[in-house]
């Protein structure tokens, strides 16, 4: 991508969040998706992205779940209107659950009902709403005549601006969705200061954690993944890939680690003797992992896992990332990834990108 051409689409995409015709806040999810679908899925050879509506249902399901959860005694509205129709959906289907999605998308009948459903309203409402600026059509993202078989295309070069920029834009896309949230009257009254309400709309819902812990405890047979030491007291559970890089929560991201190498690790990506390990883990006891994923109502996709780990490195080669090997030491993220996350053919991936050539 060339810069003038990365600055055009920052400007566009500026725009669209700007530009305040919503009174959903489905314009944010969508963003939101055709963001993390570009970090999820590889592009064709001519750097476009065909994108079914349901996947794009998928990761509406995936947001609003946590968000259909009652904040101090009440569900948060997300429409200035009464509520918005997808999260009437997911709470009605989350209250059928322990509140875990990996329960609900075990479930093939109610998973693919609920897809199709949200499915349905996305067609309808924010899809062909999003790139409207006033009475203008900017289509930059993808365009309508193209829209065939449920299925939209990503234009050349719009997959690839996705994957460079995911994490400012998702930042921008979060600040407006908190704004929107702040400004529909019917939260007024249940809202505090900005920081909590951010923590609660897209962090992680702790109430599991202790249990996926201990799964990935007894997966590792009690030692740390990082060390492979013993650890003695409880434990931490770690996003392999940092959180902060991609906020996501697959249980194929996690393992287990003592408090002081998770500590030490922080945000940093681990060195590629760990990537080494993470492969071995997953490739080779994934099966077994799944089965426990869903036994404890965790979602998994293991493909999707190493798609985003890919990316994040391929993130940190091209920003000369230091990767972490233990307390204090580093090493710099170079080609070496790449062999240890075993790179399919076919696929147009991140890697092969260069952020500016
Ligand atoms: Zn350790």
């Amino acid at each position: 991508m060339k810069p003038d051409e990365a600055i055009r689409f920052l400007r566009q995409f500026q725009e669209l969040l700007a530009e305040g015709g919503f009174v959903a806040t489905y314009k944010f999810a969508l963003l939101q998706a055709l963001a993390d679908l570009s970090v999820e899925h590889g592009s064709a050879s001519d750097g476009s992205l065909p994108l079914h509506v349901e996947q794009i249902a998928e990761k509406f399901i995936e947001y609003y779940w946590n968000q259909a959860r009652p904040f101090q005694n009440q569900v948060l509205r997300q429409n200035t209107k009464g509520q918005a129709e997808v999260v009437r959906l997911v709470e009605e289907f989350r209250t059928q659950t322990d509140g875990r999605l990996g329960r609900l998308q075990a479930s093939q009948k109610a998973w693919s009902s609920l897809k199709r459903r949200v499915a349905g309203i996305i067609i309808k409402m924010p899809l062909w709403k999003l790139q409207t600026i006033g009475n203008h059509q900017n289509e930059f993202l993808y365009r309508k005549r193209d829209y065939n078989n449920r299925t939209i295309r990503l234009l050349p070069g719009v997959p690839e601006a996705f994957r460079i920029f995911h994490p400012l834009l998702t930042s921008m896309i979060r600040g407006g969705w908190i704004t929107q949230i702040h400004r529909i009257k019917g939260n007024r009254d249940v809202l505090g200061p900005g920081a909590e309400l951010e923590a609660f709309l897209f962090g992680t819902d702790r109430s599991s954690l202790t249990q996926y812990r201990d799964l990935l405890r007894r997966h590792q047979a009690g030692e740390c993944f990082y060390c492979g030491k013993k650890v003695g007291d409880e434990g931490d559970l770690d996003h392999f890939i940092p959180w902060s890089r991609y906020p996501l929560d697959l249980g194929h991201n996690f393992v287990f680690a003592h408090k002081g190498c998770n500590n030490a690790k922080r945000d940093y990506l681990a060195a590629s003797v760990h990537i080494e390990r993470w492969r071995i883990q997953n490739l080779d006891h994934g099966h077994r992992l799944a089965t426990d994923f869903n036994q404890v109502g965790l979602a998994h996709d293991l493909e999707r896992s190493l798609l985003i780990a890919r990316w994040a490195y391929q993130q940190g080669q091209a920003s000369q990332a230091q990767l972490w090997v233990q307390k204090g030491q580093f090493e710099p993220c170079d080609y070496r990834w790449q062999a240890a996350l075993g790179m399919p053919g076919g696929l147009r991936l991140a890697a092969e990108e260069q952020p500016y050539e």
